[in-house]
């Protein structure tokens, strides 16, 4: 037998980004001995689901997208698609705070594109002028060319260039704060709005674009942007820790290692590497790092420093996510809609708010309501320095003005997730280009983390599939 078809792999990292490279790799190489190397003492990292008392409460991902369809083909090879749901139809939609007041999004607007003309019109997010601004966009010239390689600018300068001040700072960047948890006129247009941005480089407009593609009936789903859009999306009737137990339960049990923190890499002279735990060392054919890229610039640092210095450029905001259980009853104003987003100009300081009862069934028992709020992020972390207490007692504040939130929470808790959000700013792409270039010399290393190629589940999904194609294409020969 080949001894090369039977490599020892270490994975660091025990998060999705791990888990998952490990399951695709077991698949490709049936006879590599794996291990996953986890500092913590559990898998799953930012993904973890908790249940307060009749609550079900995810920590961090509530669903994943199904487009790329690497998440769900996942769920399939695990055998768990019977478990997925799609989010509840009723209360399908967002909203945004203008002025104090919930104000649905209008209906086809998705992201930074309206895809429906009349209700951008009638939605009185804009004022007369902000509409007139967003009608002249199919006007404004595309943008010349910067001769810089990705030709990157902020989400900031691409909308206010394109449709005005006001539809930045009153729709997007509400919006995309709310997935990005980040600073929009830092934010990459290329890395994280790229088809968008395609769309202004092919038809030289986003209402053309738009056009165009009515035409030819691709917007048929966003248009319909409170309803089947959602379908896209999936959740565990469990909560999103189901995706790491079945991944768990997918792997040999000799495979995972947790309290296991990795504190050193140094490759071997014939081949492979060493990687130094606390007390002990092991060797290991293929390395693979799947840890935040911060961890990862350290350990690289006497192996590849160029990559070391550009990982350690990455930023990552921080954010906590209030959760509050109440009854029903004490909602006074109840929003009717999934959630809401809140633009920084409305001085507030929740940056959203997510029904998870209104989105998923059996989050919250019969007549109770849960609710998770986003509090921080790269524009306002120095609320993060407060209480637990202080920063529950600001959120029930705020959603006294807004729902008419009144009494005392059945379940109230803080999940603090610090630097877990990386943030892809200008000349993202570039960056990861030039880390991925100084990579590749080093011998059977590889990365992946949600600070490459997307945050979300879905692209991280596909990035494992790639990292394992690429590890098992070494063996395959
Ligand atoms: C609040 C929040 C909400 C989100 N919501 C959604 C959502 O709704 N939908 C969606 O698609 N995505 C969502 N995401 C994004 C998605 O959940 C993450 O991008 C993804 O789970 C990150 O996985 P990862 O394995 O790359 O990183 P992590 O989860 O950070 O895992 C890295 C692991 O490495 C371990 N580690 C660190 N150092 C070492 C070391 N020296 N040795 C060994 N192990 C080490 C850590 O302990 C950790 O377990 C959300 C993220 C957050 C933070």
């Amino acid at each position: 037998m080949n001894p090369q078809a039977s490599p020892k792999i270490c994975i660091v990292g025990g998060g999705l980004s791990g888990l998952a490279t490990a399951s695709k790799l077991q698949r490709l190489l049936p006879n590599a001995a794996i291990e996953i190397r986890e500092a913590t003492h559990r898998v799953g990292g930012v993904i973890h689901t908790e249940r307060l008392g009749s609550y079900l409460v995810d920590h961090g991902a509530d669903m994943f997208a199904t487009n790329p369809p690497a998440a769900i083909q996942l769920c399939e090879e695990l055998g768990v698609s019977n478990q997925l749901m799609q989010p509840l139809a009723e209360d399908r939609g967002a909203k945004i705070v203008c002025q104090g007041r919930l104000v649905p999004l209008p209906e086809g607007f998705v992201l930074m594109r309206a895809t429906q003309l009349m209700p951008m019109l009638r939605t009185p997010l804009l004022s007369v002028t902000g509409k007139v601004r967003f009608l002249v966009e199919r006007w404004i010239p595309r943008r010349r060319k910067t001769g810089i390689q990705h030709d990157d600018e902020s989400i900031g300068e691409f909308v206010s260039r394109r449709m005005g001040r006001e539809m930045l700072d009153r729709i997007v960047a509400p919006l995309t704060a709310g997935i990005y948890t980040a600073d929009i006129n830092r934010l990459s247009m290329r890395a994280t709005m790229g088809p968008i941005a395609e769309m202004e480089a092919k038809y030289g407009s986003l209402a053309k674009a738009t056009a165009a593609r009515r035409r030819t009936g691709q917007d048929s789903v966003e248009r319909n942007s409170t309803g089947a859009r959602y379908s896209q999306f999936r959740a565990f009737q469990g909560g999103m820790i189901q995706l790491i137990q079945s991944l768990v339960d997918d792997l040999p049990a000799e495979t995972i290692h947790t309290d296991s923190p990795v504190q050193k890499i140094t490759p071997r002279k014939n081949g492979g590497w060493q990687v130094d735990l606390t007390k002990k060392s092991l060797l290991c054919d293929e390395l693979v790092l799947a840890t935040p890229p911060q961890v990862s610039a350290e350990l690289l640092q006497d192996q590849c420093a160029v990559a070391a210095k550009l990982l350690g450029e990455i930023e990552a905001s921080s954010v906590a996510i209030v959760i509050l259980g109440v009854d029903q009853s004490q909602i006074k104003k109840p929003a009717n809609c999934f959630g809401f987003v809140v633009p920084l100009q409305e001085n507030k300081k929740i940056l959203a708010c997510s029904f998870a009862s209104a989105k998923f069934a059996e989050r919250a028992p019969m007549n109770k309501v849960l609710i998770r709020v986003f509090v921080g992020g790269a524009m306002q972390p120095e609320l993060l320095t407060g209480t637990d207490q202080a920063i529950i007692s600001l959120v029930q504040e705020e959603l006294a003005q807004l729902i008419g939130l009144g009494g005392e929470p059945e379940v109230a808790k803080v999940v603090r997730w610090n630097n877990a959000m990386p943030q892809y700013h200008v000349g993202h792409l570039d960056r990861i280009e030039k880390i991925e270039q100084a990579i590749e010399p080093v011998q059977h290393l590889t990365m992946i983390s949600n600070a490459f190629h997307g945050v979300g589940i879905a692209p991280l999904i596909s990035q494992a599939e790639k990292v394992a194609k690429t590890i098992a294409g070494r063996y395959q020969k």
